[in-house]
């Protein structure tokens, strides 16, 4: 009986992790950005005028000058030559959450026989990509598919290698020809102004220099990494890049031996070449290790610009992706590829940064004025209670429901954990009465007896792994962002949360203040109110525990277990107020449509996949075992005729015959109700899967989990979970 699942557990077995690598070649700091039209390769070839041009476009400050398009799109056409590269690309970030690319070949053709390769200013600066089969959420209508792309020199050109094939790649936001925005990239950078603009007004007042404020962002980027052949063999993970079914193996993760433990020989090979390639693209890899589960590990890079980090944690999903096929590897990106392991996440450390390098939570930086952290701090714990649920929607998706809410992911309860000072500092504000009064010129000391600053450094922050979004000393750490996702939307909601809160809060301070400089006692009462507003989002106990669930009920705090239900936060008017300048009503809206549309989606994707499988793949192992065990009974009885108990014999052919016509049954209501469900419009189809066919594939996995145990080892077709994740 020929079974494909022990060919693949050979041919993985037998794949070459002989270490071929030559390590000298690679020296990580010469190779760093190589693949970057950075700016030291810029200054090389660009003339003075231009090079200052581009660079104060990079930063944001000025506009590229028409009549410099065409040289420099000449001299970045001749860096990507000398790179290899024979096309082009504007290299975008639709709605789908992934990001696009269209290919152009640099080569243009003078008559029939003469080719030149050939790059404008006009090619650089915009492109018009075929837009109708982007998701618009009803933005535009298939026969009005006109779409733009649109150079973005604040993110740095790069060039991409896939198989044979290299491409610059310009970085490029997207719009349709009406002005709509049709990806996820304008709102974040127009969020970035916002909290620029906010941030100066505080910084101005408190009188810290700087010209400008930016978001900060680093991305701790959880995955799997199992054999490619055998996970060929699981339609879920082709499909879904989970596992819909999979029997629990004999040992878990109880024994917490892989949290940090050694890296395997051909791990480490496939992490190198991805270091390799990262660092060529100008991403900031710093570390790398084994996470909790088995086959579960994480990368981190230094953090860098929101925008830019989030262009490269997006190359780095690719390369993961890319990387891992090369060296005959599949690496899974989802939350929660299998069932009772830990999901993955991918941990955004948020935080704000002058040009100057001043980095606003981290009160050592200042430690001559820390009047601005509070107000900061103040502003973002305020924004954050206002818009829960709004930051809520900005992590929700199908695939990451998978994974919040289980006892290693942080709960669907959005909350705030601040650490034992700045508690205590809150608290102090909240409870003192009267007025406060600020002493010393040097370090801000209040009269509450604390002191913010340079006592609270990083390391008295103790950490709490539970919460979903936590203070670390000198940045915020949001760890509900899903593994797949792109940090795009949330940076973009925690950036206008937290400017239109400074912006509140300011507008209070500047009625007081004037012009002058700034009395704390003036300060701290505005800052009461805030704070005993908002107290309810900060909770400093275990985010994993029932009692949390029901003290939250108590607050008020949404506890919003199923993404979908998120999602009708972007149609309130708190949001659209909270958007105004970055998206319309009419744009919120379409991004609505697309969160539903996905959510739903995936969703009967789970329910075809799993009916798929027990259809074709549990259900006929089950058969044969049946006729197995049926046969060997009847053989048994006549061999020894009435001197044979075969009652246990019997009752086990009962047991896994009821087995098998139990699942038959589910199956059957999950295939009528799922499509029942998928004739449903968007929303009401996903809510439908959700609470009705949804609960039923839990139940059919319970069934096939159950049989894959019975069933005989060599009949059973599916990769087990322990051949996944243990024998790499
Ligand atoms: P961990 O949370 O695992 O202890 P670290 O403290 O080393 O890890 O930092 C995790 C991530 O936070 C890294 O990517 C790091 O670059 C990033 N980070 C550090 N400082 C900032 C900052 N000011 N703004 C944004 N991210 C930051
Ligand atoms: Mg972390």
């Amino acid at each position: 009986m020929y079974n494909p699942r022990f060919r693949a557990l050979a041919t993985s077995g037998e794949r070459d992790i002989s270490i071929k690598k030559d390590v000298e070649t690679f020296i990580s700091s010469e190779c760093f950005g190589r693949r970057v039209f950075n700016r030291s390769t810029m200054k090389k070839m660009l003339p003075k005028k231009i090079y200052a041009n581009i660079v104060a476009a990079m930063e944001g400050r000025e506009k590229i000058k028409e009549e410099y398009a065409d040289p420099i799109a000449l001299t970045m056409k001749e860096w990507a030559v000398s790179q290899g590269a024979t096309h082009y690309c504007h290299w975008f970030q639709p709605l789908t959450g992934a990001a696009a690319e269209k290919h152009d070949s640099f080569i243009e053709w003078e008559s029939n026989d003469d080719v030149i390769e050939k790059f404008s200013g006009k090619q650089l600066i915009q492109g018009e990509p075929d837009a109708s089969s982007f998701p618009s959420g009803g933005l535009r209508t298939t026969f009005e598919a006109r779409g733009y792309t649109g150079w973005d020199p604040t993110s740095p050109v790069f060039v991409w290698k896939a198989g044979d094939g290299i491409t610059l790649c310009i970085p490029s936001v997207f719009f349709s020809w009406t002005g709509a925005v049709l990806d996820s990239k304008i709102p974040l950078l127009r969020s970035d102004k916002k909290i620029n603009d906010a941030s100066l007004r505080l910084l101005n007042m408190t009188g810290v220099k700087a010209n400008s404020v930016f978001s900060t962002l680093g991305t701790e980027q959880e995955y799997f990494v199992i054999d490619r052949a055998l996970r060929n063999l699981r339609p879920d993970l082709v499909m879904l890049g989970r596992t819909v079914i999979g029997a629990a193996p004999a040992k878990g993760q109880e024994m917490q031996d892989h949290y940090f433990g050694t890296v395997k020989d051909r791990i480490l090979c496939f992490m190198h070449d991805v270091e390799e390639r990262a660092l060529e693209l100008g991403i900031p890899l710093k570390t790398r290790h084994n996470e909790v589960a088995p086959a579960q590990h994480e990368f981190a890079p230094v953090f860098e610009k929101a925008s830019t980090a989030i262009d490269h944690n997006i190359l780095l999903m690719e390369l993961l992706r890319q990387v891992a096929l090369q060296h005959n590897l599949s690496c899974l990106l989802h939350e929660k590829p299998f069932h009772n392991f830990n999901g993955s996440g991918k941990h955004c450390n948020w935080s704000l940064s002058t040009d100057t390098g001043i980095n606003l939570l981290n009160p050592t930086d200042t430690p001559e004025n820390d009047l601005h952290f509070l107000i900061l701090l103040t502003a973002v714990v305020h924004g954050i209670h206002k818009h829960s649920t709004l930051l809520r929607a900005s992590i929700g998706t199908a695939t990451n429901d998978f994974r919040l809410g289980g006892h290693e992911a942080p709960p669907a309860i959005i909350s705030i954990y601040l650490g034992e000072e700045l508690e205590e500092l809150l608290n102090s504000i909240e409870s003192v009465t009267g007025p406060v009064k600020g002493k010393g010129k040097g370090k801000c000391v209040y009269d509450l007896g604390l002191n913010v600053s340079p006592e609270l450094s990083q390391d008295n922050t103790d950490r709490n792994r539970t919460s979903p979004f936590a203070f670390t000393g000198n940045k915020f750490e949001f760890r509900a962002v899903g593994s797949m996702s792109s940090p795009m939307m949330p940076v973009t909601v925690i950036n206008l949360t937290v400017a239109e809160s400074l912006n509140e809060i300011m507008d209070e301070i500047e009625q007081v203040v004037g012009g002058g400089k700034p009395k704390i006692e003036d300060i701290i009462p505005i800052l009461r109110k805030y704070v005993l507003k908002s107290k309810n989002i900060r909770f400093e106990g275990d985010n994993y525990s029932a009692d949390w669930v029901r003290e939250a009920e108590k607050r008020r705090l949404p506890n919003i277990e199923k993404s979908i239900y998120s999602y009708r936060s972007l149609l309130s008017p708190e949001t659209i107020k909270l958007y105004k300048g970055v998206l319309t009503k009419e744009e919120l809206e379409s991004r609505y449509e697309i969160l539903c549309e996905n959510y739903a989606n995936i969703l009967s994707i789970e329910a075809k996949v799993i009916i798929e499988l027990f259809e074709t793949q549990v259900l006929p192992a089950a058969l044969k075992q049946q006729k197995l065990l049926a046969k060997s009974i009847l053989t048994t009885q006549e061999a020894l005729g009435d001197k044979a108990d075969l009652t246990e014999q019997k009752k086990f052919l009962k047991d896994l015959t009821e087995l098998i016509a139990k699942g038959i049954t589910i199956k059957e209501v999950i295939k009528s109700k799922s499509s029942h469900a998928d004739g449903l419009d968007n929303v009401a189809k996903a809510e439908a899967h959700c609470t009705e066919a949804f609960p039923l594939c839990s139940e059919l996995r319970e069934v096939c989990d159950r049989l894959e145990q019975v069933i005989d080892n060599a009949i059973w077709p599916l990769p087990k979970y322990r051949e996944l994740l243990y024998m790499v």
